[in-house]
């Protein structure tokens, strides 16, 4: 019996998700070609195996597939125009699949001049720590079959149980920012009431045990808020100013598709003011040390709880 080859991964974008991403498609034994602006971001890769490509054209004229996992939407725009972009050396029936968080239009357009190409969109989640180990949410927007054929690539980098088919194109975009414009509100929720609670001198402890006991509770109370409770985390693996991006991005979806996003809107706004006050490579959580400054007081858990 002979078995389908696996296709030539091409992956253009090797930061903090990037990284991990290709060392697990690396570790499934796909075939690797890889560039990224910084070229130091691929020795590693490269010592292991990897094809080295010095423009994005040079990575899609000798894969099968190739993935981008790039910062914005204006960046993903660069690395696909011009005469050294991804699609100067794509051929027909090249896939091409965006896992940047993004809004669709940069994918449309492509798709509009380039119908001999396969696109999908399929962002993730999971934080860096998922790239690394190989346990991303990844929901894919785009036609079934390509989906399909394309899982053994998809699973190389998330959990099988949670790489998730929601909807055509542009779809996965969407759930994606969504996703974290949710998170992002938790966050700033959580931190409002957490500083407003122990200013009131409630125990930082009690208050978040009454939290989970009660109708208020959420993943973030239970979970995610730990790595700043515990460990003054603000978790730099994911810089606000990339947060501020999918801010931004989210409420662009959302006037695009006429829903007022009143909340989101205010959300955005104090995620700004923490980037404009701790830097653009400050951590995504550090919103919540906006309220530690106000109330002049770190929120840590005592020793008991930890
Ligand atoms: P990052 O800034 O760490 O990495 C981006 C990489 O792209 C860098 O290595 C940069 O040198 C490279 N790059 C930029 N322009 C390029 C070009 N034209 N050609 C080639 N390489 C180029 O960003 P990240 O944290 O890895 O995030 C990537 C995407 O994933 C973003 O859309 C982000 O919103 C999303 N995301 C990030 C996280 C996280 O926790 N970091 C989680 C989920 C989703």
């Amino acid at each position: 019996m002979t078995s389908t080859p696996l296709p030539t991964v091409g992956f253009i974008g090797l930061g903090n998700m990037g990284s991990g991403m290709t060392r697990n498609l690396q570790a499934a034994g796909l075939p690797l070609v890889i560039t990224d602006i910084r070229r130091e971001s691929g020795d590693a890769l490269v010592a292991g195996g990897a094809v080295w490509a010095d423009t994005a054209a040079d990575v899609a004229a000798a894969s099968d597939v190739v993935i981008t996992m790039l910062p914005t939407p204006r960046h993903v725009d660069a690395a696909l125009s011009g005469p050294t972009g991804l699609l100067a050396g794509a051929r027909a029936g090249l896939t091409w699949i965006d896992m940047s968080t993004s809004v669709p239009e940069v994918a449309e357009r492509v798709r509009a001049a380039h119908p001999e190409l396969v696109v999908l969109d399929a962002p993730v989640s999971g934080m860096s720590v998922g790239a690394a180990n190989g346990t991303l949410q990844i929901f894919v927007g785009g036609d079934a079959e390509h989906v399909e054929r394309l899982r053994p690539v998809f699973e190389a980098m998330g959990d099988p149980e949670r790489i998730i088919h929601v909807g055509g194109h542009g779809a996965g975009y969407a759930v994606k920012l969504m996703i974290n414009q949710l998170w992002f509100s938790h966050l700033v929720a959580t931190a409002e009431v957490l500083a407003i609670g122990v200013k009131a001198g409630v125990d930082l402890d009690v208050l978040r045990r009454s939290l989970i006991a009660s109708p208020a509770n959420s993943t973030f109370v239970e979970r995610d808020v730990l790595s700043v409770l515990d460990h003054g985390d603000y978790d730099e693996g994911f810089a606000i100013a990339l947060a501020c991006k999918d801010l931004g991005l989210s409420i662009d979806l959302a006037r695009s598709v006429g829903v007022p996003a009143e909340l989101s809107g205010l959300v955005e706004q104090i995620y700004r003011r923490a980037r404009a006050q701790y830097g653009d490579r400050a951590g995504e959580m550090t919103p919540m040390k906006l309220y530690e400054d106000l109330i002049g007081q770190e929120l840590r858990l005592s020793g008991a709880d930890r």
